[in-house]
């Protein structure tokens, strides 16, 4: 079944979108069997879990840190993670360069936005950006990449006015010049919205139970 969806997604998305499966709760015999199938960007969202399977799995995976992230446990991502698409602070972007810079490597970033304005969501407010962005042009071991946002569960018109801002966004700061700053990948669109996303810019999805199947999290975490 893996197989199937993997291949009937890939079909329905062009080359140039990149596919993160999103292997959360997955055990690690599920990503091999995508793995095999030729899938090399993967997203989890929970430091502890991403380390155990970092471990497990081959090298050249390129895992993607999908979740909150925080700051006292940026250490353990040094070196191993190909892009962070939670930055939502400045407060965790200082740690992140002190970080990085210790083991001289850089990070790649996205800067989450909570676009809907949610209160039980992480990412940062649309009027924070600027400052987050003015941070960034001081550092030296870090780059951002592009942004990323989940946005409020709701109908396709809704979908379509979040997506839609945030391609905004992304277009805004593509044109403005920034020191550590460019834009590439505009992450947005999971299993049941990705293709709306796709229509409004998107080039970066994240995909789970689309691939894998629904989760269970009783299962996995109890
Ligand atoms: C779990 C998760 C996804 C994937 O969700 P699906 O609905 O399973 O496709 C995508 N992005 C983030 C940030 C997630 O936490």
């Amino acid at each position: 079944m893996i197989n199937e969806n993997y291949y009937k997604i890939k079909n329905e998305i062009s080359q140039y979108v990149t596919l993160i499966c999103v292997s959360k709760t997955r055990q690690i015999q599920e990503i091999e069997e995508v793995y095999k199938l030729g899938a090399r960007e993967f997203g989890e969202n929970k430091v502890q879990e991403f380390i155990e399977k970092y471990e497990s799995l081959p090298k050249d995976i390129k895992w993607h840190f999908i979740g909150h992230l925080q700051t006292n446990k940026v250490k353990y991502l040094v070196g191993k993670v190909h892009l962070i698409h939670s930055l939502d602070s400045i407060h965790l972007l200082r740690e992140i360069e002190k970080r990085y810079a210790q083991k001289d490597e850089v990070a790649n970033l996205l800067i989450q936005i909570n676009i809907g304005k949610e209160e039980a969501k992480t990412g940062i407010a649309i009027e924070e950006l600027e400052d987050l962005i003015k941070a960034c042009e001081v550092c030296n071991n870090i780059k951002i990449k592009g942004i990323m946002a989940t946005i409020p569960i709701g109908n396709e018109e809704s979908c379509r006015k979040y997506f839609s801002k945030m391609k905004l966004i992304f277009d805004n700061l593509k044109t403005s010049e920034h020191k550590n700053v460019s834009m590439e990948f505009l992450s947005l669109g999971m299993s049941k919205d990705f293709k709306i996303a796709l229509e409004n810019g998107s080039n970066m999805i994240r995909l789970g139970a689309s691939i894998f199947g629904e989760r269970n999290y009783k299962k996995t975490e109890g």
